[in-house]
């Protein structure tokens, strides 16, 4: 039987030193990785981005990091390319904000020597448009005056200046009255409302297309009309109106509605009529002009009182001004905010904007439209 020879190989003396040589760099390169991913784990664990990570480790500052835990606006500049060194600890200090440009823009408010605080001001004042606009122009003299209001806009700045020092206003009252367009002419230059909405803003710079119907029209519960007039009005608007009524009618308060939903022509029917029989001054001052009225909107009503025939006089006026706020109205034209709202005041004129904007307004005490300027601009 023929015997089967098996080879053993025998590596030479020399390749085997090689392969453990190999073997522990293998290993070592093996500690070095799982050393690397640990830390890049450790970073990503309070918030940094892999790529934020990576390049944390590069330049040597994941102690930095950990100390400081997380960071937003530091992970924003170690992914990104205009990352400078030297700015690092402005980063760490600056508020964030999801902007394109954000690092650039920090660099470049540093440039123009403005202090950490007031970076994050600017950041915070704008899009990453505005704010890139904003870092173009020399150091500014009236930040802090401005913009410690959260609603003060960036790209708005020069206009608050130049209406601070045209008018008797404070910053604060600048800033409300630019933020609502009332530096520019009425009736001019205005912009289009495209959208419906319960706390959309019609006024004479803020104006609804001819062909804008609001949704879901419906008439209100002829009772409750002058006249048994059918008026109409936003669904929602209406339902609030007629819970109102009853339940001031249960305090022996009489309240009718007058006047709701106005189309485009209706209210240019009107404009015209008062325009040939009072002139146009008298239209600027009393009467809104078609496509900048209110009652457009569906949301917007003349309130009457059943027993007397000025509404001022009556207990229902009354009434309406202490409670209307409960049901979602406020009152839209008061005396003494001329100014701001662009009309003479009109005690019957209420507008729907919902129970909780009407109750913010009624606790600041503001207009409508302040609470625009403050919280929707
Ligand atoms: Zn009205």
């Amino acid at each position: 039987m023929p015997t089967r020879t098996v080879k053993k190989v025998k590596l030479k003396p020399g390749s085997e030193r090689i392969l453990k040589i190999i073997g522990v760099v293998v290993a070592l390169l093996l500690i070095v990785f799982i050393f690397y991913r640990s830390n890049i784990n450790s970073l990503k664990k309070i918030g940094y981005s892999e790529k934020a990570a990576k390049t944390i480790l590069s330049k040597f500052k994941k102690d930095y990091c950990l100390q400081l835990g997380e960071n937003k606006t530091l992970n924003a500049a170690f992914e990104s390319s205009d990352y400078i060194e030297k700015n690092l600890d402005t980063y760490s200090k600056v508020k964030y904000r999801k902007q394109k440009h954000l690092i650039k823009n920090i660099n470049k408010l540093i440039k123009k020597k403005y202090s950490n605080d007031q970076i994050s001001t600017i950041i915070t004042h704008g899009d990453d448009k505005a704010v890139s606009e904003f870092t173009k122009r020399d150091k500014v003299r009236y930040l802090d005056e401005f913009y410690t209001l959260d609603y003060a806009k960036l790209a708005l700045y020069d206009r608050y200046v130049d209406f601070m020092n045209k008018s008797r206003e404070d910053a604060e009252g600048s800033v409300i009255y630019v933020n609502l367009d009332l530096d520019k002419e009425n009736y001019k230059d205005y912009s289009f409302v495209k959208d419906f909405s319960y706390d959309m803003l019609i006024n004479k710079h803020r104006a609804l297309s001819p062909k804008f119907i609001p949704p879901r029209l419906v008439k209100i519960n002829k009772e409750y009309c002058t006249d048994g007039e059918k008026i109409e009005g936003n669904e929602k608007a209406i339902d609030a109106s007629e819970t109102m009524i009853a339940a001031a009618a249960k305090k022996n308060i009489h309240i009718l509605i007058s006047s709701g939903y106005r189309s485009y022509d209706g209210q240019k029917e009107i404009e015209n009529m008062y325009l040939k029989l009072y002139g146009e001054n008298y239209v600027n001052k009393f009467v809104a002009h078609a496509g900048f009225s209110e009652h457009q909107t569906g949301l917007a009503f003349d309130f009457a009182s059943a027993k007397k025939s000025i509404f001022t006089t009556s207990d229902e006026y009354v009434w309406m001004f202490e409670n209307a706020y409960k049901y979602g109205f406020v009152y839209r034209f008061p005396k003494g905010s001329e100014e701001i709202t662009g009309y003479t005041a009109e005690p019957w004129h209420f507008r729907y904007v919902g129970k909780e904007i009407a109750k913010k307004c009624h606790d600041e005490d503001i207009t409508f439209d302040e609470y625009f300027a403050k919280y929707l601009y």
